[in-house]
């Protein structure tokens, strides 16, 4: 599929669903605590896109059978909501979601701490976090598309944690998946330039130990190969003539 530059008038449309997208996960983080199940953050998620007049759309991506990928601690991404898997202190849960407005997709994702969690993991977090920050400032018009990678790859390393590389970022529009693929990794190449009007899902997938991963038997869990911690932080951004505007987050 090739790169799709959004007209005006597209930008409006995955404006509003980046907007709405981000009161989902905003109604979402509001019910994390311990004693939920994962199944709980499906239903609120769902709940509130369809209250938005937005449909969810991971609901039967390829055969996905939820609204919300819930992933639980060494759980990466795409974990199936459950109502026997409830949360506990200590734990981390990332919260991927995404909606479709007038037809334009919008894709987020948040990791949450559930009650106390350590400081080490807390660190997984905010560097996860940090390391998006890290790459959207080559999320410009004029610069390469694996300057992003190779930025999230550089602050990544230097905490010495483990870059997913099975999974990466995406264009996205009218279809939740488009081109480009946006690794998280460096490159040998410097990838295409960056020009106004792409919108790109890009999406740190950080392990606290090895980067490696494996699926489980529900063949959709991704796991850390090493059963550690695991974060993912992800925003759907427009490429502009300045700086990059996050569509589904307004700080
Ligand atoms: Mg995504």
């Amino acid at each position: 599929m090739a790169v799709t530059i959004k007209s005006a008038k597209e930008i409006e449309l995955m404006r509003e669903a980046g907007r709405l997208l981000e009161i989902v996960h905003d109604e979402m983080g509001k019910i994390i605590r311990p004693g939920i199940s994962t199944m709980d953050i499906n239903e609120c998620g769902d709940r509130v896109i369809r209250e938005l007049g937005c449909k969810p759309n991971f609901l039967n991506y390829g055969g996905f059978p939820a609204s919300i990928c819930v992933s639980v601690n060494e759980e990466v991404v795409h974990g199936i909501p459950k109502k026997e898997r409830i949360l506990k202190d200590g734990d981390v849960v990332s919260l991927d979601a995404g909606l479709i407005y007038q037809g334009y997709h919008s894709d987020a994702a948040r990791t949450y701490a559930v009650g106390e969690i350590s400081p080490e993991v807390q660190k997984l977090l905010d560097v996860t976090k940090q390391s998006f920050f890290e790459g959207i400032k080559y999320a410009k018009a004029g610069c390469h598309l694996f300057e992003i990678s190779a930025a999230i790859d550089d602050y990544v390393s230097s905490f010495g944690y483990g870059i997913v590389q099975d999974l990466v970022g995406h264009g996205i529009g009218t279809s939740l998946h488009e081109d480009p693929q946006v690794p998280n990794f460096r490159q040998k190449r410097r990838g295409m330039k960056l020009v106004p009007g792409m919108t790109l899902a890009i999406e740190p997938m950080i392990n606290m130990g090895t980067w490696k991963v494996e699926w489980l038997d529900d063949d959709w869990t991704v796991v850390a190969a090493d059963y550690l911690p695991s974060a993912h932080y992800e925003n759907t951004v427009l490429i502009t003539d300045g700086e990059p505007e996050i569509l589904t987050l307004h700080m």
